[in-house]
């Protein structure tokens, strides 16, 4: 929608094939009897988001957070993030030296970011995508304490949805500049981010978006790309010829449309050897007296990081006639990718949450009404294994166009909406230059 967004705004008709009954991608809304809402899928954006700049142009009412660290469990003891500042809630989980050690790495976290802005990549930098954030983290030379350390990881992995011993050191500090220094800002539609696709789509013209189309060949042409798409209600198909296509179906599956001629070699390889990140969102109501276990920690300390079968704790929106408050739990990780693997019951998968509120607060999950819980699939979010980094040639061969194919989405630059974004402004980008050249 973001491509469609700057191929209006440079002039360039365009159509917009979209295989599902609805607009936004991973960027969802549930709402609920008594209005009650809650994220299913993307939660906020960060700072420095192009989709800001389109928000405001829109006018949406967007609500801000203090910072980006959240309250944490570390040792089975909660952190709660009471205070204004991500230095001062900092001051209150490390000691003076850890906060020193802390800092010291912090600082290189951001040069080395800062060094990430200027490509192309010295060979000392780009060897970090050699081993793994874990392996750069706990470093002897950085001196970090386990507490620390345990307190990076814990801030982090939501971000990237796996362990940080499955991320290349190089992708996990450009993941850290959320936090990096002072932290970035995180901003939320005020009614649900999904609002944003709906008023994009009322911009766009519906008449230029077709739900439930989905692409299943790409045939690129000397003067031309004949794109085959199936109407999912109706499996009428047809066939749509365009100057130009932008792909910016997910990673997860690209391997579902035939490309012809076939993908080159090397971007095949680019494709298959991109690691991933697992994520499950579960939807939790609680009846009201359950407040007063987050309450107690001081106002607004959620979200909690409780690195157990509970993931992120959020909270949804309730509004007070609502007989409920509804939490938003974002699973990352191996519980992430158990619960979407459908190998066990949802019973087991609700065992397994209660189990998680009940190490965290006892006497919590007698206040559960009903859960809901959405799936993804185990590929939900693009990641770089140790050996591979959104800096490597391979990743800048995803962002070079295939003749009249070009690749977006958030896979092609990072991992998060931001990249998604910024890919649309490349493509974009792209077709006007080859557009002027022609
Ligand atoms: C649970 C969760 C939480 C997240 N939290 C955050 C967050 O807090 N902040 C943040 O910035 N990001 C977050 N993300 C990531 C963010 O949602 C994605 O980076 C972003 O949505 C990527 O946008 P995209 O357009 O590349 O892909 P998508 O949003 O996945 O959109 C791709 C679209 O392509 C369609 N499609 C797929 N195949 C075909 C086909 N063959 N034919 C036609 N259409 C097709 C899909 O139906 C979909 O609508 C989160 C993701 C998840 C899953």
């Amino acid at each position: 929608m973001a491509t469609a967004w700057h191929l209006q705004k440079a002039g360039i008709e365009f159509q917009l094939l979209e295989m599902s009954p609805r607009l936004g991608g991973r960027m969802r809304t549930a709402s609920y009897p008594d209005s009650g809402t809650a994220e299913i899928g993307l939660e906020e954006f960060w700072e420095g988001n192009p989709l800001l700049e389109i928000m405001r142009e829109l006018k949406l009412p967007l609500e801000k957070s203090a910072s980006s660290f959240s309250s944490v469990v570390l040792d089975g003891r909660i952190h709660a993030f009471t205070q204004e500042t991500n230095t001062d809630f900092l001051r209150s989980v490390l000691s003076g030296d850890e906060l020193r050690s802390f800092q010291a790495w912090d600082a290189e976290a951001g040069r080395i970011q800062e060094r990430l802005r200027k490509p192309p990549l010295p060979a000392d930098l780009l060897s970090l995508k050699d081993q793994s954030f874990e392996a750069w983290v706990t470093q002897k030379k950085f001196g970090l304490s386990k507490k620390a350390q345990q307190f990076i990881r814990q801030q982090s992995e939501p971000e990237y949805g796996t362990s940080w011993t499955r991320i290349s050191a190089l992708d996990g500090i450009a993941e850290w500049r959320i936090f990096q220094g002072k932290g970035m800002q995180s901003f939320h539609l005020v009614r649900g981010n999904q609002t944003l696709a709906e008023a994009m789509a009322e911009h766009l013209g519906r008449s230029r978006i077709l739900l439930n189309t989905q692409v299943t060949n790409i045939q690129s042409r000397s003067d031309h790309v004949e794109v085959i798409a199936t109407n999912t209600a109706t499996s009428e198909q047809k066939i749509f010829r365009a100057e130009h296509v932008v792909s910016t179906i997910p990673l997860f599956r690209l391997n579902e449309i035939q490309f012809s001629p076939e993908l080159s070699t090397r971007r095949q390889e680019a494709i298959q050897t991109q690691g991933w990140g697992s994520y499950f969102t579960a939807h939790v109501f609680v009846d009201r007296a359950a407040e007063r276990f987050w309450n107690a920690l001081g106002p607004e300390t959620l979200p909690i990081l409780t690195g157990s079968s509970i993931g992120v704790v959020y909270e949804g929106y309730s509004p007070q006639t609502a007989g409920y408050r509804l939490l938003n739990l974002l699973i990352t990780g191996d519980f992430g990718e158990a619960f979407n693997a459908r190998t066990i019951s949802f019973d087991a998968v609700g065992g397994q949450i209660r189990a998680g509120f009940e190490k965290l607060w006892p006497g919590f999950s007698k206040h559960i009404q009903r859960m809901t819980f959405y799936r993804y699939h185990p590929r939900a979010i693009a990641g770089w294994p140790v050996g591979r980094s959104r800096f490597d040639t391979l990743s800048e061969l995803m962002r070079t166009p295939e003749g009249r194919l070009y690749f977006a989405g958030d896979f092609t630059e990072g991992t998060h909406s931001d990249d998604a974004a910024r890919s649309a402004l490349r493509v974009v980008g792209q077709i006007v230059e080859s557009r002027k050249k022609r």
